[in-house]
């Protein structure tokens, strides 16, 4: 095949064609970049010719052949360029937290108010008031102490972040107190006990993985406690045997010593109460700080359906001290958490009509009717656009997801479908991979779509999907 080399264009020449001078329109890329590109992929074909590996009919290869064959491979690398890796998926698997489709998705008035900071300048770190320098955090402390009835609070970029401050700048070389049924791991990449390693702070492990008492507590209390950790146990239930001490009690046994701090791990941390609703257990992080906790942490993505955040809340001097510590820089947020943080805080505290704005409440509070209305809907819509498919609605249940809540069944409708000649591995793998991507859930050689976390608005881009899947089926 060597003898094919020599039908290789050099690079000038390529950069005199026209499809080079296409493709610098067509794309936007500079000439320098382009010739890069080409560069490369000449490289690798003349790599494929030396080892016998091109995948073409020998008296095929002329010079206009590769010629083109250079110019498919670059602009398919050039066209990957300009595509994002981050793309929109359909959650149609009910999921309202999901973690790996990146969690609480933003709601309208959040989302104009991030771009809106985005774009332009802002008073971030200003007193428009005054003209003087102001603090980032002052943005958000206010909003965080109404909603939550701290006496002072801060943000930082996560809650594991919030975590690791807390314990490093209030724990450092002393002594935290944790009961073992606490010693979580979420995500597969957050665990309490290395965290705790992490800071410097010494874990002292308290009574069984069912059990643990408030003598537990008691008897390990010493000079060298800073805290007595409390750590939700977010993604997962012991049921049976079990025995665990409430932040109550915690809150008054580190009343009794000086300079021990109560601190609660809230993991979602409920803003609003659910349990009103039937909805879970979660403790209210308001409840929480009225019965006395002296810090609490919670995420901004879970169930407070913002962006992605740590917020840390509680005593003054306390909160003080974090914001004061060197990590509180590392840790701190950009202006767009914050904006998408202060239209979230702000729809709580319009009250409960405000909520329907925060897409994560919506969607946890949403009625069975209203998820029917949807479901039936894009059944309407689809047995319109194609008859190769069944589709039949049905009972069935929705997580909340994200460790938040584990075991708590919400009520919802989903469609069941399946196509006449596929399989249901065939289907959803037809309809992950269509753009937008939609990711189902799959039960007994069926497709399950749950219409709890599909909008209005996707419903005819969910349609055209299952239709384009169709066609090319057919094909
Ligand atoms: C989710 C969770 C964390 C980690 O929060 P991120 O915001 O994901 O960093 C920490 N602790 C508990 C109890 C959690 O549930």
């Amino acid at each position: 095949m060597k003898q094919y080399l020599r039908y290789l264009p050099p690079v000038h020449e390529l950069q005199k064609s026209a499809s080079f001078t296409e493709l610098l329109q067509k794309y936007n890329v500079s000439f320098e970049r382009l010739t890069a590109i080409l560069q490369e992929q000449l490289e690798s074909i003349r790599a494929e010719i030396l080892q016998q590996q091109l995948e073409t009919n020998c008296n095929q290869i002329n010079k206009e052949y590769l010629s083109n064959l250079i110019f498919v491979r670059v602009e398919a690398a050039v066209s990957q360029l300009s595509q994002y890796y981050l793309k929109t998926i359909i959650n149609a698997t009910g999921t309202i937290i999901h973690t790996n489709l990146g969690r609480a998705r933003l709601g309208e008035k959040q989302i104009e108010h991030v771009v809106n900071v985005a774009r332009n300048y802002s008073n971030l770190e200003y007193k428009i008031s005054e003209g003087k320098r102001g603090s980032r955090h002052d943005i958000i402390e206010d909003l965080i102490r109404r909603v939550t009835g701290a006496e002072a609070a801060m943000v930082v970029n996560n809650n594991a972040a919030a975590v690791y401050l807390i314990l490093r700048a209030l724990a450092k070389d002393h002594e935290v107190i944790v009961s073992r049924g606490e010693l979580i791991e979420i995500g597969g990449s957050f665990r309490i006990s290395a965290i705790m390693a992490e800071s410097g702070a010494k874990l002292i492990e308290v009574g069984t993985t069912n059990k643990t008492h408030l003598y537990d507590y008691e008897e390990a209390i010493s000079e060298e406690t800073a805290i007595v950790m409390k750590v939700h146990t977010s993604n997962f239930k012991v049921v049976g045997f079990t025995e665990s001490v409430n932040s109550k009690q915690l809150i008054e046994l580190a009343n009794q010593h000086e300079n021990v701090i109560f601190y609660e791990d809230l993991g979602s941390g409920a803003l609003y109460d659910f349990r009103a609703h039937g909805i879970g257990n979660e403790p209210v992080v308001r409840d929480v700080l009225s019965q006395g906790a002296h810090i609490v942490s919670f995420s901004g993505d879970k169930l407070l359906g913002g962006p992605q955040a740590g917020i840390i809340a509680g005593k003054k001097e306390l909160i003080a001290k974090l914001k004061k510590h060197q990590l509180a820089r590392v840790l701190r947020v950009d202006k767009m958490t914050f904006a998408a943080l202060e239209a979230t805080l702000k729809s709580y505290l319009l009250g409960e009509h405000a909520l329907k704005d925060i897409p994560t409440l919506r969607d946890i509070l949403q009625t069975e009717e209203a998820i029917f209305t949807r479901a039936e809907k894009f059944q309407d819509k689809l047995t319109e656009a194609t008859t190769s498919y069944t589709c039949a609605l049905e009972n069935d249940f929705s997580q909340i997801g994200g460790g938040t809540m584990p075991g708590e069944e919400l009520p919802t409708y989903v469609a069941s479908v399946s196509h006449i000649s596929m399989t249901s591995d065939e289907l959803a793998t037809k309809l992950r991979l269509s753009t937008p991507s939609i990711i189902t859930r799959q039960r007994d050689g069926k497709i399950l779509l749950d219409f709890r976390t599909i909008t209005d608005d996707e419903l005819s881009l969910l349609v055209a999907g299952f239709q384009a899947i169709n066609i090319e089926s057919e094909k």
